[in-house]
């Protein structure tokens, strides 16, 4: 992050083919600009481009200038840009000279195809920076007082992806695994199959009493929860009209909230 920081062994030959440019794969955190890391601040003042998706929230996008950003989450290729357009994008920028901010939500290594990126950047021996940023996957529990680990409850968490089919069985996820290490289960990306995956963690013999909870927009002015059980967490969803982006949360840590959620101020400002 500062100039005097270790550099890379790989860093002086990329320097050769990539002038002065430079990527840096930031993290924007889940949404509250205050949840910015110092650097992520600094560059996100400091870069002549910022590339970003919709992840990292109104609040932090419109604290940049428009003429820096692209938009390369949905702008102008369909639904979804390709990723090859990023990568292409990326590449072009730093040939062109550029400072440039890979900006992504949460931080830029879970779920966000961090690794993608940073391989395709070295393949293209383009020199670049990763500055983490604080996950969804930890600060949304939190925020709404679950710990996803706790001394009595929970020694271990499992963060993984709900976009996944459970029923199919080309599936990569490992439910059954899952629901065998007895710790907290962290899902992202895992509001519209929350039925069926609940289902198969209740089939891998999970209790269907263990508590849960989605959290919507965590730290977003308009955070929402749901808590319930394994059994009673569709229900719960469906009362309080969860959407993406959320957390689910499952484990013993879940049901912290009720204990606490009296003495949680919602908003640090
Ligand atoms: N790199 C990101 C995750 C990207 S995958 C991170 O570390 O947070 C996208 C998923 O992240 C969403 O489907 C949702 O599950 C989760 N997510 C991201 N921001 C969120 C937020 N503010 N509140 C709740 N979930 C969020």
């Amino acid at each position: 992050m500062s100039e005097g920081g270790t550099r890379d062994r790989t860093a002086d030959t990329a320097d050769e083919q990539t002038a002065d440019g430079m990527v840096y794969l930031v993290g924007s955190g889940p949404g509250d600009p205050e949840l910015l890391t110092v650097a992520a601040r600094r560059l996100l003042d400091e870069a002549d481009v910022i590339l970003h998706d919709k992840l990292p929230g109104p609040d932090i996008l419109e604290d940049i200038d428009s003429e820096r950003r692209e938009d390369v989450g949905t702008r102008g290729h369909g639904d979804r840009t390709p990723q090859s357009y990023v990568n292409e994008r990326m590449v072009e920028l730093v040939r062109d000279g550029k400072t440039v901010v890979r900006l992504k939500g949460g931080d830029p290594t879970v779920f966000g195809r961090g690794g993608e990126e940073m391989r395709y950047l070295a393949d293209h021996g383009v020199r670049f920076e990763v500055v983490p940023g604080v996950t969804s996957a930890i600060a949304g529990p939190a925020v709404a007082g679950i710990p996803v680990t706790h001394r009595d409850h929970a020694s271990s968490v499992t963060f993984v992806t709900g976009h996944e089919d459970p029923t199919k069985p080309e599936s990569a996820v490992d439910w059954e695994a899952i629901a065998a290490t007895g710790g907290t289960i962290v899902v992202l990306m895992g509001v519209t199959r929350l039925p069926e995956y609940r289902d198969a963690l209740v089939d891998a013999g999970m209790d269907p009493e263990t508590p849960a909870a989605l959290v919507e927009r965590a730290t977003w002015p308009d955070q929402q929860v749901a808590t319930g059980t394994l059994e009673t967490i569709v229900d719960a969803c469906d009362e309080v009209g969860i959407e993406p982006p959320a957390v689910t949360v499952i484990g013993e840590v879940a049901k912290t909230r009720d204990d606490v959620v009296a003495f949680m101020h919602q908003n640090h400002v």
